[in-house]
């Protein structure tokens, strides 16, 4: 079993769960002796809307991020890529985005780093909707937070974190790693997890492929959405998804242009006369 895995089966087993009411006391400050000490050496996976925030915030592209930012783990019972922020090369593997005053980054850091130090539980993943969700607080040793009188409720928090935002931009993200086809047990080839993670993560490679290829020739998008996601990173990032249910699940999301279809079925008829 993995750290991950024996993580969360400590949490659903033991962890307090917290509703959006309950209260706890916590205050991250530049006084704290602990400051920033937490910001290295640790597993932060990002989503595809921590990467644009991050993206464009540091006004470099998505596949610089990716490049210089982030790694992909792999093992083999890994259904889709996942994306780590990559920790310095220093003894402490500090994040590249610490500095002695704090984060960077802190506008658009990510999700993860928001929650803390709530985390975010489903006893069923798969189905978060028929299995209550719940939260639960990471009570570090090391955290000195704990220990002032500043009181939240859990909700005030997700508030101030402005967690709804990113909650909001993942809901379409989950359209496709909580897909029916994949909760059932199917399998995306090596071409597939490679369009998977481009359409979520490298969204100016997704944007060259679209304008790029002959993607528009062959896919028909209206006019608008065009220029939409022309220059609007989370239009892109949207249409993405779309396309993506189509990609990988076959779903008719994206119409492929009824020219090119006749096209298509007059050479398979030419085909099999011939045969
Ligand atoms: S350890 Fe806790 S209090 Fe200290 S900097 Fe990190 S989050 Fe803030
Ligand atoms: S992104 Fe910011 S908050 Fe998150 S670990 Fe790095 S420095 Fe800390």
């Amino acid at each position: 079993m993995s750290d991950l895995d024996s993580f969360k089966e400590a949490v659903l087993k033991d962890a307090p769960r917290f509703t959006e009411n309950d209260k706890f006391r916590f205050s991250c400050n530049e006084g704290l002796s602990c400051f920033t000490q937490c910001c290295a050496d640790i597993t932060i996976f990002l989503t595809p809307y921590d990467i644009l925030r991050m993206k464009k915030r540091l006004g470099i592209s998505s596949d610089e991020f990716l490049e210089k930012y982030t790694i992909v783990p792999f093992n083999k019972k890994q259904r889709l890529p996942l994306v780590i922020l990559k920790m310095g090369g220093d003894e402490n593997k500090r994040c590249p985005f610490v500095s002695p005053k704090g984060c960077t980054v802190y506008e658009d850091r990510p999700w993860a780093c928001r929650m803390y130090p709530l985390g975010l539980a489903s006893p069923k993943e798969e189905n978060p909707a028929k299995e209550e969700k719940f939260y639960f607080v990471m009570e570090e040793a090391h955290c000195r937070g704990f220990g002032e009188q500043k009181e939240w409720t859990v909700r005030k928090w997700l508030e101030d974190q402005g967690i709804a935002e990113y909650n909001r931009m993942g809901e379409s993200f989950k359209e496709i790693t909580l897909h029916d086809y994949l909760q059932k047990g199917g399998d995306l080839g090596p071409a597939k997890m490679e369009m998977f993670y481009m359409g979520c993560y490298n969204v100016d490679k997704f944007r060259r492929f679209v304008f790029e290829s002959r993607f528009l020739q062959y896919f028909e998008v209206d006019p608008e959405t065009v220029e939409r996601i022309r220059t609007d990173d989370l239009e892109l990032m949207k249409f993405a998804v779309q396309w993506l249910k189509r990609a990988l699940f076959n779903e008719p999301t994206v119409k492929v242009r009824e020219q090119l279809l006749q096209t298509k079925i007059q050479e398979l008829k030419k085909k099999e006369q011939a045969l």
